[in-house]
């Protein structure tokens, strides 16, 4: 046996698919809020949060204590889908926290527990109650690596890895994608034109934030166009609110500013609590045809996930919860936004929304020297995008500004590493954390 921070293990016996341990060299042991720590002792803050999973922080002592507590009293761990206390727990605080206050009125399916394994569901639900099977995905969108998910997901390094040909779907430009085109009113004239040569759908499926395509936001009015539109032509709209639910924008789910509700939406990673393994398909009644067992699986049940997942969606009974985001979110925009105008000749600009956001360049070189950097200086912080040109920020949304700002003045000693530093203006994140200290 290697000693514990030896990597070999991983480079000789793992499969090549291996991803994410490739930019972060470490072997990890223990993680607390918004910090991990390695086999060696060396700290790190982590703005990666498991790609949107860890949004209450690792081993959140409020989340942890109840697991602890439920396994101590031999409460039921696997069950496939029988009734549990666990699950009834959860459902009623789904309902009688999020949905209900919302005015949201879905039935809730659970399908295995990933998030590509939801929106096989939300996609099964779509085809089943139209009979129809074509569906509109976006450029740039991410919806998991099953076949069903990869289908309606753009990029093409992931797309080829299906080895087969992934089809029943029509591809449309995402908001922005190219300029001022407006692709909601492109998708009425094809719906309503018989010439269109675009066969009516099941679904459109989106994201309202491009999470892996690169923090890409897509607008209010395009988004209730969009809905405007798919109700008019009986088409379901499922909204994949796996990395931008659950409060990472700010709100619990992502399209609650917009004043709409979609008929599906899928949620996963932060869902279950303390990463435990969590997905829910939230879908309109009329919708939910499918038959007993048409989407079974034997982790559809995984009681410590709901146990968790309880715990935190308790934490959405008191609204300073959300203000809490909102002022962090806050804080992040403004030292993003201070950072960006040092390097306009880098093209850098701020992306997304909430606490799903980060720094675009006009060359992935950048982005990913800035995402190693950082890493050398005790930052876990992913690079996204077609080709990995946005610094993603993603810190647990419980972060203290402390560990906040710890975190931003790493991003911008990174940055000026990477590119120089910039003659304008001066270190302002570094000032600001002096200034904390002081306090
Ligand atoms: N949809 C979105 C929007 C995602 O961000 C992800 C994961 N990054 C998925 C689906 C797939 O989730 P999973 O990796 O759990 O299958």
């Amino acid at each position: 046996m290697g000693s514990l921070d030896d990597r070999a293990v991983f480079e000789t016996c793992e499969s090549a698919i291996r991803s994410y341990c490739r930019n972060f060299p470490a072997v990890f042991v223990t993680a607390s809020g918004a910090t991990l720590t390695d086999a060696s002792g060396r700290r790190y803050l982590d703005f990666l949060s498991g790609a949107g999973t860890l949004n209450y922080g690792h081993n959140n002592p409020a989340i942890k204590q109840r697991v602890i507590d439920y396994l101590a009293a031999d409460g039921i761990v696997h069950s496939l889908d029988l009734h549990t206390s666990a699950k009834q727990r959860f459902i009623e605080e789904m309902v009688g926290t999020i949905l209900r206050p919302r005015g949201l009125d879905y039935r809730i399916a659970f399908p295995g527990p990933t998030g590509a394994n939801a929106v096989e569901l939300a996609l099964k639900f779509a085809r089943r109650s139209t009979g129809r099977h074509n569906v509109v995905a976006f450029t740039n969108a991410y919806h998991g690596m099953s076949q069903g998910a990869l289908a309606v997901s753009g990029t093409r390094s992931k797309r080829a890895g299906a080895g087969m040909p992934l089809s029943g779907v029509t591809r449309l430009p995402y908001d922005g994608y190219l300029g001022d085109l407006d692709s909601a009113a492109l998708l009425e004239k094809m719906l309503e034109d018989p010439g269109s040569g675009v066969d009516p759908p099941a679904a459109v499926i989106l994201e309202t934030i491009q999470g892996e395509g690169g923090l890409n936001v897509a607008g209010a009015h395009w988004l209730r166009k969009i809905r405007q539109v798919t109700a008019r032509h009986g088409v379901v709209l499922i909204v994949d609110d796996i990395q931008a639910g659950c409060g990472r924008t700010g709100s619990f789910f992502s399209f609650e500013p917009m004043g709409f509700a979609p008929d599906v939406v899928c949620l996963s990673k932060a869902l279950g609590g303390m990463g435990m393994p969590l997905s829910v398909v939230l879908v309109r009644p009329d919708l939910d045809v499918l038959a007993p067992g048409q989407h079974n699986g034997t982790f559809r049940g995984n009681n410590l996930a709901f146990v968790a997942g309880t715990a935190a969606l308790e934490m959405w009974r008191k609204p300073a919860f959300e203000a809490g985001i909102r002022d962090r979110a806050v804080r992040v925009a403004d030292a993003l936004a201070e950072l960006v105008v040092r390097y306009p000749e880098h093209g850098a600009h701020v992306r997304g929304r909430g606490l799903m956001c980060g720094i675009g360049w006009s060359s992935a070189a950048v982005a990913g020297k800035v995402s190693k950097e950082a890493f050398a200086r005790g930052l876990v912080i992913e690079t996204s995008g077609a080709e990995g040109q946005v610094l993603k920020l993603m810190p647990p949304l419980t972060i203290d500004e402390r560990e906040l700002d710890a975190g931003l003045a790493i991003i911008e000693q990174s940055i000026a590493a990477v590119v120089g530093a910039a003659p304008r203006p001066g270190p302002v994140i570094s000032e600001r954390i002096a200034e904390n200290a002081a306090m």
